[in-house]
C-alpha cells in the first residue's frame, strides 16, 4: 500500500546474501502445508471463475465468530474493503476521523473516496480517544481506530474503547482496524466482534495476510450491521476474491490450531527483541502486535540505512521513527546487531 509502485529490494539468487524483510509487518512463515495444497488444488481450475460471493468462505467466517452471513462482506485484503467502505459510507466532502501517525493507507483511501482527512495526532504512542471524540463535527461519516495502532505498536484498552463507542454519535460509523489482532495478548484488549454486537454503528475489519500469513493472496473482510456490510458487498469488483485466495483463506481458518503456534512463536521473539532492545537502553513501546516501533526522530534515517547495510528492510518514518516487523530469529539477531553498534541512544 505505502509504495504502490515500488519493486522489493530483496532479489534472493542475486544478492550476496539474503535480505531479511522487515518492513511490512508480513508474516516469516510460507504457507503451512495444509494451506499450500488447497492453494494448489485451486490453482488447477484457474481456468474458472472464482465464486463471486465466497459462499464457503463467508460461511465459515460466520461460524468461527458466531455472526450472521450478512453481516460479513470479503475483499481483496482488508485496506481494499476498507476503501469500499469509505466510498459506500462517504459522500464527497464528508470527513473520516482517523489516529496519526497510523496506518498509512487511510489517507489514500479517504481521498479515493472523496472524503476529508481529519487525523487527530497521537497522545504519545497511543490513540488520543478524547481528542478523537472531540474532532467529530456534522460533517463526520467515519472513525478509524486502528487496535493494535500500526506502527507504534499500543492498544486501545476494552474500558476505554467501550466508553468512546458510547460518545460517538449513532449516525458515525466506528471501523475497529484488527489487522494485528491475533498479536494481541493483554487481557484488557478489546473483541471488536463483541464490541459489534450491539451497537449499529460498529464494523471491524479482520485480515488474512498477516498472522494468517496470506499477504500475496490478498483476502480480508468486514463484519458489521448488515446495511453495512450489503453496502459493500455493493461496491465489490467482480471477482475480486480469487479461488486460490478463498482456498487458502478456508484452509487457515481450519489450521488455527496450528497457526496460534507461529503467532505465539512471534510473540515470543517480540520480547525477546524489546528486553534485549531495553537492556541496550532504548526506548521502545510495548507491543501488541508483530513489530516495534522504535521512536527515533531525527535519527531515523540512519538507523534505517545502518539496517540496509546490514541487509535488513525496515519501514522509516523520517524524522518519526521506525517500524521493524518481528521476523524469524536470524532477522530479528540482524537488526538487534545493528542496534547495539548504532551509537549510544538518546
Ligand atoms: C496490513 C494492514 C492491513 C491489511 O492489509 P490487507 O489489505 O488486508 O493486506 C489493514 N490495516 C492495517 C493497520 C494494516 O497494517
Amino acid at each position: 500500500m505505502p509504495h504502490p509502485r515500488s519493486v522489493p529490494s530483496a532479489s534472493p539468487g542475486s544478492a550476496h546474501r539474503e535480505a531479511h524483510l522487515l518492513a511490512t509487518n508480513e508474516s516469516p512463515y510460507s504457507p503451512l502445508p495444509s494451506v499450500r495444497e488447497a492453494i494448489v488444488a485451486a490453482a488447477l481450475g484457474a481456468n474458472r471463475y472464482p465464486d463471486p460471493g465466497c459462499l464457503r468462505l463467508t460461511e465459515a467466517l460466520a461460524e468461527h465468530h458466531g455472526v450472521p452471513c450478512e453481516h460479513i462482506a470479503l475483499g481483496p485484503g482488508s485496506a481494499a474493503v476498507a476503501q469500499q467502505l469509505l466510498t459506500t459510507v462517504c459522500a464527497p466532502g464528508d470527513e473520516v476521523v482517523y489516529p496519526w501517525r497510523s496506518f498509512d493507507a487511510y489517507p489514500l483511501l479517504t481521498d479515493v473516496a472523496r472524503a476529508v482527512s481529519v487525523r487527530v495526532p497521537l497522545k504519545g504512542d497511543d490513540h488520543d480517544l478524547s481528542a478523537m471524540a472531540a474532532a467529530i463535527t456534522p460533517s463526520t461519516r467515519v472513525v478509524i481506530v486502528c487496535n493494535p495502532n500500526n506502527p507504534t505498536g499500543t492498544i486501545t484498552r476494552r474500558d476505554e474503547l467501550a466508553a468512546f463507542l458510547g460518545a460517538v454519535p449513532e449516525n458515525v460509523l466506528v471501523v475497529l482496524d484488527e489487522a494485528y489482532r491475533e498479536y494481541a495478548r493483554d487481557p484488557e484488549f478489546p473483541d471488536g466482534v463483541e464490541l459489534y454486537r450491539d451497537r449499529p454503528n460498529v464494523a471491524l475489519l479482520r485480515t488474512f495476510s498477516k498472522a494468517y500469513g496470506l499477504a500475496g493472496l490478498r483476502v480480508g473482510y468486514l463484519i458489521g450491521p448488515a446495511h453495512i456490510a450489503t453496502a459493500v458487498c455493493g461496491t465489490t469488483v467482480p471477482y475480486a476474491v480469487s479461488a486460490m485466495a478463498q482456498a487458502g483463506a478456508l484452509a487457515s481458518l481450519a489450521a488455527g490450531g496450528e497457526l496460534a503456534t507461529r503467532t505465539a512463536e512471534v510473540v515470543e521473539e517480540r520480547a525477546r527483541v524489546r528486553d534485549t532492545l531495553v537492556a541496550l537502553g532504548w526506548r521502545v513501546p510495548a507491543s501488541e502486535a508483530n513489530f516495534l516501533w522504535l521512536p527515533l526522530a531525527g535519527r531515523s534515517g540512519d538507523f534505517a540505512r545502518a539496517c540496509a547495510r546490514a541487509g535488513v528492510t525496515v519501514r522509516c518514518f523520517d524524522s518519526e521513527g521506525v517500524r521493524v516487523t518481528i521476523g524469524a530469529p536470524a532477522a530479528n539477531d540482524a537488526v538487534l546487531a545493528v542496534a547495539a553498534a548504532f551509537p549510544p541512544y538518546v
